[in-house]
């Protein structure tokens, strides 16, 4: 059986966890999460970063300095998990779902601002795959309407638009580093603070409302409840997997890359014939082979070759209901109909990807889906 995914080791994870026990502190904020804000601020450039236990708490993070009130309304594209919405709910968001285009699962930019109103104050791009949503024209309406842009950036570790790292370009930027990421730490997230005046706040709401991250660094010489917040920050047990991850980026990012071409050459020349959809790289974007994915013609097709790859052996799977169709938000929707994000929700399937797949696992998928097809 090729699992769909299968979690990375690179081999330092044990001996750093072990670390971390033996240094007698293993709560939040310690040695190995300084290690891990280090190598972000340094290897990308982020203003400031906070490590959290998820990109959903990220994203709430983002949701509470974002100041959103009950009623305020928060753009999102439909076409993405459950968080990007839900840390926007918790706060009394009403949701307005955006298309993706017909083109690319990303939000469809060229339709947001009929979306925009005065009640509107955030837009949350997703870069789905890891590919970059079109930041210069989501920045530009930001600015026109006095918009906030927290990037959903879950996928995008390593991923840039016009060489500027993702992430870094909204006013906050949210990472996942769940099991099914590039990197990981098997639940884990991080905030990206990039407006200089969320930083201070971030830090108390990540410390559950305190000032304990000042005191900790003897800017202040008692510390005690002065906002909201939780417990977002993970413990040192998790930042001392991530570290031994992040010392590996670049081995496990020239890994997945290579994969993805091995399926992207075996896969185009199929998609050239129309017995599927590829999506193109946009020129303003790179590729960090978060995943390989491909647009069937239609439900049954897809589920004709979902069950074609299970019946050899081979766990491929869908992507994402559309979240206006939700239980939980169908009957809160406006009612506009939302047809590419329907469209990929009905027709989109990955393919495993992970650093132990090896380009014979490919040579056989890919043979199995020119079967189904020829
Ligand atoms: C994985 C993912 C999330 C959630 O990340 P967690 O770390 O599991 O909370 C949010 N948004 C997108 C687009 C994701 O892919």
């Amino acid at each position: 059986m090729i699992p769909f995914n299968k979690p990375f080791l690179t081999g330092n994870e044990n001996h750093y966890i072990y670390q971390a026990v033996k240094s007698g502190k293993i709560s939040g904020n310690g040695l190995f999460t300084e290690k891990c804000h280090r190598f972000f601020t340094d290897k990308f450039g982020f203003h400031k970063v906070l490590l959290t236990t998820s990109c959903t708490d990220a994203l709430e993070m983002a949701a509470i300095l974002a100041d959103i009130q009950p009623g305020d309304q928060v753009i999102v594209p439909s076409f993405t998990f459950v968080s990007t919405a839900l840390a926007f709910v918790r706060q009394g968001a009403h949701i307005v779902f955006a298309d993706s285009y017909a083109h690319h699962p990303n939000l469809d930019v060229d339709r947001v601002e009929e979306l925009i109103t005065e009640k509107t104050k955030a837009i949350i791009p997703v870069h789905y795959g890891g590919v970059a949503c079109d930041m210069d024209k989501i920045m530009a309406l930001a600015d026109r309407y006095h918009l906030l842009v927290i990037e959903d950036a879950a996928q995008a570790i390593d991923a840039y638009y016009k060489k500027k790292p993702l992430g870094s370009i909204g006013h906050l930027g949210c990472f996942s580093f769940h099991e099914t990421k590039n990197i990981i730490s098997g639940e884990g997230g991080l905030l990206a603070i990039n407006d200089a005046r969320f930083a201070a706040r971030a830090e108390i709401i990540w410390e559950k409302g305190t000032n304990r991250a000042e005191f900790f660094r003897g800017e202040i010489n008692k510390y005690g409840w002065v906002d909201v917040g939780s417990s977002f920050l993970p413990s040192e047990i998790i930042a001392a997997f991530l570290c031994a991850q992040l010392e590996n980026i670049d081995k496990i990012q020239a890994k997945r890359k290579q994969l993805w071409h091995a399926y992207d050459e075996r896969l185009r020349p199929l998609a050239d014939k129309g017995y599927f959809q590829l999506t193109d790289i946009p020129p303003f974007a790179t590729n960090n082979a978060h995943m390989y994915y491909l647009i069937c013609h239609s439900y049954e097709n897809r589920t004709a070759l979902i069950d074609h790859l299970k019946n050899n052996g081979v766990l491929a799977v869908f992507h994402y209901q559309s979240l206006h169709k939700s239980d939980f938000y169908q009957n809160k929707h406006d009612g506009r109909v939302l047809e590419n994000s329907d469209r990929y929700t009905d027709c989109l399937v990955r393919l495993p990807l992970f650093y132990e797949l090896e380009t014979g696992d490919i040579e056989t998928i890919c043979g199995l889906i020119r079967e189904l097809y020829e």
